[in-house]
């Protein structure tokens, strides 16, 4: 039987996983799964139906309703279809962030999504990056890092990153949203987001993108 390899990245948001997780993917010639789209795109589904993020109940009884799927388009990019529909640029915009943060704290959706991400990595070499892929997700992965940097940092690249998408926010506000979402994600009682006690980790405060990518690549080469 073919062995496909699993790398695992966690941290918080933006910690620089996804731009660094989608090079790594291409470098090595694995596929790169985007797990915060999956969130995001259940947390997009519940703003469009106008139901409170922190309402467990009301969300969880949304969940049948729900049908997800990958796909990975010509363009390498990782399109989230939902009932039908491709919402991977809605499931961007700022607001969701905050309903992906919160349903996601919910047990029962995280038990849903667990199969969908558990799949990619039975049937593809994958770079998996979210908050609980060493812990939970896949806790056999050859190798899992742990990517962390300063909270004024994270939110220095997001205004960054907002600004060159012409869509900017105000630094200040960045930092606080950001101070929110770590808040959520590491004091919730499902799946908190913390270093799996196998995993490296990895501080990128101050680092460019490619100092980052070198020393994620020498890591993983290391363990591989
Ligand atoms: O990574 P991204 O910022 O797109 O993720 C959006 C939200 O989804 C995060 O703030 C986090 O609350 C949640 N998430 C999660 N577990 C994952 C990936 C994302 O709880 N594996």
């Amino acid at each position: 039987m073919e062995h496909y390899y699993a790398v695992a990245i966690d941290g918080p948001s933006g910690a620089g996983k996804s731009t660094l997780a989608r090079a790594l993917a291409k470098e090595l010639g694995f596929v790169y799964v985007d797990t915060g789209a999956i969130y995001r795109s259940v947390g997009y589904f519940a703003r469009q139906r106008g139901v409170d993020p922190a309402d467990e109940a009301a969300v969880e009884a949304l969940l049948p309703e729900i049908r997800l799927e990958m796909l990975y388009g010509e363009d390498g990019l990782q399109h989230m279809i939902l009932n039908g529909q491709d919402v991977t640029r809605e499931i961007r915009l700022p607001e969701i962030s905050l309903y992906a943060s919160r349903v996601s704290a919910i047990p029962a959706v995280r038990a849903f999504l667990l199969e969908m991400q558990r799949g990619m990595a039975r049937t593809h070499s994958v770079i998996m990056d979210g908050r609980d892929i060493g812990t939970v997700v896949l806790p056999q992965a050859d190798v899992k890092l742990f990517l962390t940097a300063s909270a004024e940092d994270r939110a220095r690249r997001r205004f960054l990153e907002l600004e060159e998408r012409g869509t900017p926010e105000p630094y200040e506000k960045l930092l606080e949203e950001m101070r929110e979402r770590d808040r959520n994600d590491t004091s919730r009682a499902a799946a908190p987001l913390r270093a799996a006690e196998d995993a490296v980790v990895l501080d990128t405060t101050g680092n460019t993108f490619q100092q980052s990518f070198d020393l994620l690549l020498r890591t993983i080469k290391e363990k591989l």
